[in-house]
């Protein structure tokens, strides 16, 4: 094994955000239980924002970025693993105020880790990433709040994205009838491909909303936010949930609480990065089972650590269509 590895590190000079790829030794990485062989990581939106500097999302400098990763332990103090082991590392702050996954070796606390379960290889594990296994989280806060197939539609806003081109598939997949927002003018056929029966634009869904609208949906999953989220909630079912997870749009929310109280519908958060072990377990059991290899195939293309800058810029302005695996050893 060679003795230095290659890592994308983030400093800050003059007040801004400079990205570089440094030949690192095991000496340079943070203290941890677990050495790891980081095999694939991937790109979220929050690394977007880490990488331009558009968020503060960094709370140490250096960093070494990237919320994911996924590869096999090298050295193991802890008794839960041993070299070899495969293993799936999402959220915790890794990639914010911890070292994270653009780094083709990285030291972290066994605690964070979840095996990679039977069925999935570490580069689908990395095109699902937090934004998928957040999208499973949404699915699984809709189950939890009695929304099944039968009770009508749900509506997946950001839809083609990472978290939700990950909804709509699993949603697909268990047998709910699909509405996705999408303001790209050619995701239609991809949405449709991932399961979606209706598409509607960004524009029609982010007017502004009176207290309450028609009833459309059973539930939602959003990732929007603002006056996005206010319309959906406005529209939603008698008894419907909305699972809230993102702020593409804007982190406001301008509604009433007449969804709340007249229609007694239900707005629940979801939060991927201190969600406990056992539903992380579960949740990523159920990603196995839940959703299709064939459109986490779609979903899912590969990128270089080289080609991470421009990645991040593009994916802080919607830019980005599904999910960007970072292969490490490319
Ligand atoms: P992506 O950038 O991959 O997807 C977001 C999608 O939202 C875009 O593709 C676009 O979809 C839509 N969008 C972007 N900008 C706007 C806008 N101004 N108004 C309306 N729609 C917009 O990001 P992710 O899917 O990775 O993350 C989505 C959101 O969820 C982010 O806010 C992120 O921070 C949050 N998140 C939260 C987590 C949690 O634990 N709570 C975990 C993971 C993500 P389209 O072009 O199809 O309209």
């Amino acid at each position: 094994m060679s003795d230095t590895f290659k890592a994308l590190v983030l400093t800050q000079e003059d007040g801004k955000t400079v990205s570089t790829i440094k030949q690192l030794s095991n000496d340079d990485l943070p203290e941890g239980d677990v050495l790891l062989a980081v095999e694939y990581s991937s790109l979220n939106y929050k690394d977007g924002l880490a990488i331009t500097g558009k968020g503060k999302i960094v709370r140490q400098w250096p960093l070494v970025p990237g919320i994911d990763l996924a590869g096999s332990v090298l050295e193991s103090s802890s008794a839960d693993y041993k070299p070899g082991d495969r293993v799936v590392l999402t959220g915790w702050s890794v990639g914010e105020k911890y070292w994270g996954g653009y780094s083709q070796r990285q030291r972290v606390q066994s605690k964070w880790l979840v095996p990679l379960p039977d069925g999935l290889d570490c580069k689908q594990a990395m095109a699902i990433g937090t934004a998928g296994f957040t999208a499973m989280l949404c699915v699984m806060t809709l189950e939890d709040a009695g929304v099944t197939p039968d009770k009508g539609t749900v509506l997946v806003t950001g839809a083609s994205g990472g978290v939700g081109s990950v909804a709509v598939a699993i949603l697909a997949k268990l047998g709910y009838t699909v509405a996705a927002v999408s303001a790209k003018a050619d995701a239609d056929d991809f949405l449709r491909s991932l399961g979606a029966s209706e598409i509607l634009t960004r524009e029609e869904m982010s007017e502004k909303p009176r207290a309450l609208e028609g009833q459309r949906w059973a539930g939602a999953v959003d990732v929007v936010g603002t006056t996005t989220l206010a319309r959906v909630l406005a529209e939603m079912n008698y008894g419907g949930c909305v699972a809230a997870c993102g702020l593409a749009g804007g982190a406001d929310l301008p509604t009433t609480v007449m969804p709340f109280i007249l229609r007694n519908v239900s707005l629940r958060g979801v939060d991927s990065v201190m969600c406990p072990v056992e539903r992380r377990k579960l949740a990523w059991r159920r990603l196995v089972t839940d959703l299709p290899a064939k459109a986490l195939g779609e979903i899912g293309h590969v990128a270089s650590l080289e080609q991470l800058p421009d990645l991040a810029e593009k994916i802080t302005t919607g830019g980005v269509r599904g999910r960007v695996i970072v292969d490490l050893n490319a």
